[in-house]
């Protein structure tokens, strides 16, 4: 029998299943950590940790369960990983990778740590399909920039094989923080109508067993936001990894045209996560680098506006507003939002970035900010710049019973479907009917969104040909 353990480091893989990081091939005890990292939980809004407490909690349960236990630390990992490793005189300590720079940084650290007290570091990659860096342009040996190529790649490429188990884990040597106290969890802000996910895998595997009744008709539904089923929201699973994206692969399948369009989504976040690997700087500057040169506006009252939800654009309102109230937004709200933030208000797609970052429970730097400048046009097969989402032909064409609006926008909800989205085109007869006043019970748009386009193609023109002039207009309106 080997006595001397090994380690299994949690991070955004927080379950037992499909977890190669918690089988020892050789059949040492397995012990199971997780590090509470100041750094990260910086950024992180109270939703988000109150959920990876409440993930901490099951998984620890469920440890429990199957014999053994999760200590939890808190500290910097550079330090507390290889301590623990040596206190417990581990032979081998395994993680799942992960992509962003920080991440990577820390990981190096830590493993040149652990190498130097003569500890085996082991790194899997079951947080995405395939492992970043192995779905590449054979010509190049780089990850395609754009996606259909790499989409095509992806589908046929092989999974590398990891170990199932069985496991042997072994009860905590010490005892760790107290979770809750650490993330500021349990408390009664969770109490109201929209309440988090519940935690762990078992519940989420749940989630994903009820996707199944809507996933057929994913691909008519997917672009609704009122329809609650229309995609899947199991976002933050994936994010935290309560469930492995291969296994929702293998569940849902290909079998009709939704479940390929669903499983299209997670090539998606494999891609943005192959590009970060592939290229640090996506999560701070632009893919196109030029763009990094746009005289973006310096507009705090704009963008007070956009994260309130009190805009005066109806569709964006109610997107903000969910997520203020949710920790999520549908993906169609995502693109509508951001592209207000960005091209009617001019304002520096990494302002929108990192609010999302701090609101989204799912909130991930690769799919954040790989989507945030697949908005701005400045990433990878991002649409061109001169491509402007209309926010009220948007709304008109994806909520056009109005419901989603009047839903998060309650102040509206007098208006009929066909004038919720453009409350400023209706005459002060109809506006008083329905119980508004423009100005007072919802603002009047805070740009006009025909002026504000043409301000935009101005000034990502200027960064694209080097003759930018710095926008000191203010907002229209
Ligand atoms: C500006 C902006 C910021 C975003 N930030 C994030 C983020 O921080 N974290 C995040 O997980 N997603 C992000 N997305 C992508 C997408 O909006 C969400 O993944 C999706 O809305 C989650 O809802 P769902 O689980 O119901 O998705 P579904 O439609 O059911 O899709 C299934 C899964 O596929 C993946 N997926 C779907 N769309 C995308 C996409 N466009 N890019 C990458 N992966 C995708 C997600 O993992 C999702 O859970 C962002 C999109 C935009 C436009």
């Amino acid at each position: 029998m080997l006595d001397s353990p090994d380690v299994c480091w949690f991070r955004r893989d927080l379950r037992i299943a499909d977890q190669p990081a918690l089988v020892s091939p050789d059949g040492r005890p397995v012990v199971a950590l997780y590090v509470l990292d100041d750094r990260p939980l910086a950024t992180a809004g109270w939703r988000r940790r109150e959920l990876l407490a409440r993930h901490l909690d099951a998984l620890a349960e469920q440890l429990r369960g199957a014999g053994g236990g999760l200590v939890v630390l808190a500290g910097d990992p550079c330090d507390v990983v290889p301590r623990f490793a040596e206190e417990l005189a581990a032979h081998t300590v395994r993680w799942n990778g992960d992509v962003s720079g920080y991440a990577r940084r820390r990981d190096a650290t830590v493993e040149d740590r652990l190498t130097r007290l003569g500890i085996r570091s082991e790194i899997h990659w079951a947080t995405y399909v395939h492992a970043p860096g192995t779905v590449v342009a054979r010509s190049t040996g780089l990850v395609q920039r754009v996606f259909t190529p790499f989409s095509k790649a992806w589908t046929q490429a092989e999974r590398s094989h990891w170990p199932a188990g069985p496991l042997r884990l072994s009860t905590p040597p010490v005892d760790g923080v107290d979770v809750g106290a650490m993330l500021g969890s349990g408390s009664t802000r969770d109490s109201g109508e929209h309440l988090l996910p519940d935690g762990g895998e078992l519940a989420a595997e749940q989630r994903l067993r009820d996707w199944l009744g809507s996933v057929d008709r994913y691909e008519e539904r997917r672009n609704f936001p009122a329809e609650d089923d229309g995609t899947s929201h199991l976002s933050s699973d994936l994010r935290f990894g309560t469930l492995s994206p291969r296994h929702v692969l293998d569940v849902v399948g290909t079998d009709s045209p939704g479940r390929s369009a669903f499983v299209r989504q997670l090539a998606w976040r494999d891609w943005y996560a192959h590009l970060l690997a592939e290229e640090p700087r996506l999560a701070h500057h632009a893919m196109k680098p030029h763009f990094d040169d746009v005289a973006w506006r310096t507009d705090p009252t704009g963008f007070e506006a956009w994260c309130a939800g009190r805009t005066g654009y109806p569709i964006v309102d109610a997107g903000m507003r969910q997520l203020t109230a949710t920790g999520w937004m549908h993906n169609r709200l995502r693109m509508i939002t951001a592209s207000f933030l960005v091209k009617d208000l001019l304002i520096d797609w990494r302002l929108g970035e990192a609010h999302f970052r701090r609101e989204l429970i799912d909130a991930e730097v690769s799919q954040n900010a790989g989507n945030w400048q697949w908005v701005a046009g400045t990433g990878p097969d991002a649409a061109p710049y001169f491509r402007i989402f209309n926010p009220i032909t948007q709304a008109r064409r994806f909520d056009p019973d109005g419901d989603y609006v009047r839903r998060w926008v309650p102040e509206l909800s007098g208006l009929d479907d066909k004038r919720v989205h453009a409350p400023w085109e209706l005459g002060p007869l109809d506006l008083e009917v329905a119980g508004i006043t423009l100005g007072e019970t919802y603002p009047w748009p805070i740009v006009d969104h025909a002026e504000a386009r043409e301000r935009t193609l101005v000034a990502y023109a200027a960064a694209a040909n080097g003759t930018r002039e710095d926008i000191t207009s203010p907002p229209v309106r």
